[in-house]
């Protein structure tokens, strides 16, 4: 199959209507087998549960053409066990795990012709999601719900090479305690969005949650968890309820202990103790890891020592070898790569 004519190393971080998207609907108590279709709208009650309480949750993961003209996913599984316990913390149906990684196969075979060429640096984004899709005016979880998963390609994260970004220190919290911070939950980001609007309004690429009952400890920015470099060489990568635990954070520690040999701890980390930190990163699907030059506490900068002009040692090697396993570059650890075709 012919693939589409697209500029691929110069996609942004962009939606495109590709062609095929899955569906599959929970009703009288179960999901349906499900489907593929070219439709890319979903016609809707005005009262439907997602209108009204924002019953949803969803997910993010990526497909990569190898070298030699394969297309794999980065551990899928994650995404469907993470996904299951984000729907059961927002009282909806959990999917089926099998059927979500048949489901995001099925996606990424129908779209072929918009999966970025091996080389480009550009990848296919998988966005798996559920929602309630059933009326509900009183309150109370929908009886009716919806799964989809469709796939858009995007460009390179790091356009030019990867420059370090500032963070601001948030005045604003993206989490409750016992609240919902550690599920992938569309309300989160709603909730985040008015912080992340101020911070870039004020020049700030992102912004630094901290701990919400205290606002002494690290949490994570709006999308993307910590890890830090001590200066003694150590990961550090803050321990926290309502941090969501990311696919590329919980594989970075294991790449970082168990095929680079460095020492990870998982801990609360305060605010304080950032000053003496060596490097700092946040990691997620979109940029696997994106380097942090600097973090701006109310007008007082700290600033590591790795700089704003390029990725630490460490941080780097810890993105190549990542994004080596990912790419089928680098043998990975077993059950991490899954070949769809
Ligand atoms: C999705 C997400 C991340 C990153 O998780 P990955 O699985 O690595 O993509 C981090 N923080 C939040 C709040 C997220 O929603």
């Amino acid at each position: 199959m012919e693939k589409k004519n697209l500029e691929w190393g110069n996609l942004g971080f962009e939606y495109h209507v590709t062609d095929m998207r899955y569906v599959s609907d929970y009703k009288d108590g179960k999901w349906d087998e499900g489907r593929l279709t070219a439709d890319a709208t979903i016609p809707m009650s005005e009262c439907a549960g997602i209108m009204q309480y924002c019953q949803q949750v969803f997910e993010g993961l990526k497909a990569y053409t190898t070298k030699d003209g394969h297309i794999n996913t980065f551990r899928p599984d994650l995404n469907a066990d993470r996904i299951r316990e984000s729907a059961m913390r927002i009282e909806m149906p959990p999917f089926p795990k099998e059927q979500f990684l048949a489901a995001v196969d099925e996606v990424v075979k129908a779209n072929y012709a918009w999966i970025p060429p091996y080389g480009t640096g550009a990848t296919f984004y998988i966005r798996p999601f559920e929602y309630a899709s059933t009326n509900v005016i009183g309150v109370k979880p929908a009886a009716g719900y919806q799964f989809r998963i469709f796939g858009t390609p995007v460009g390179p994260y790091f356009k030019g090479g990867a420059k370090p970004i500032t963070l601001c220190v948030s005045d604003f919290d993206r989490a409750a305690p016992n609240g919902t911070g550690m599920v992938k939950a569309g309300l989160n980001y709603a909730m985040s969005l008015h912080a992340n609007v101020l911070a870039h309004s004020q020049g700030y690429d992102e912004n630094m949650f901290l701990d919400p009952a205290t606002h002494t400890y690290v949490e994570e920015t709006g999308g993307a968890n910590f890890l830090f470099v001590t200066k003694d060489g150590e990961i550090v990568t803050p321990k926290s309820a309502s941090i969501l635990p990311s696919v590329t954070r919980r594989s970075l520690v294991y790449v970082a202990e168990h095929m680079l040999g460095m020492k990870v701890t998982q801990r609360a980390i305060p605010f304080s103790e950032l000053k003496d930190m060596a490097e700092c990163g946040v990691c997620g699907t979109a940029a696997v890891i994106c380097p942090v030059g600097k973090v701006v506490d109310h007008g007082k900068e700290i600033c590591f020592p790795s700089g704003m002009e390029k990725m630490g040692p460490v941080i780097q090697k810890l993105y190549d070898t990542l994004t080596g396993i990912q790419m089928g570059e680098i043998e990975g650890p077993e059950g991490w790569i899954h070949r769809v075709m």
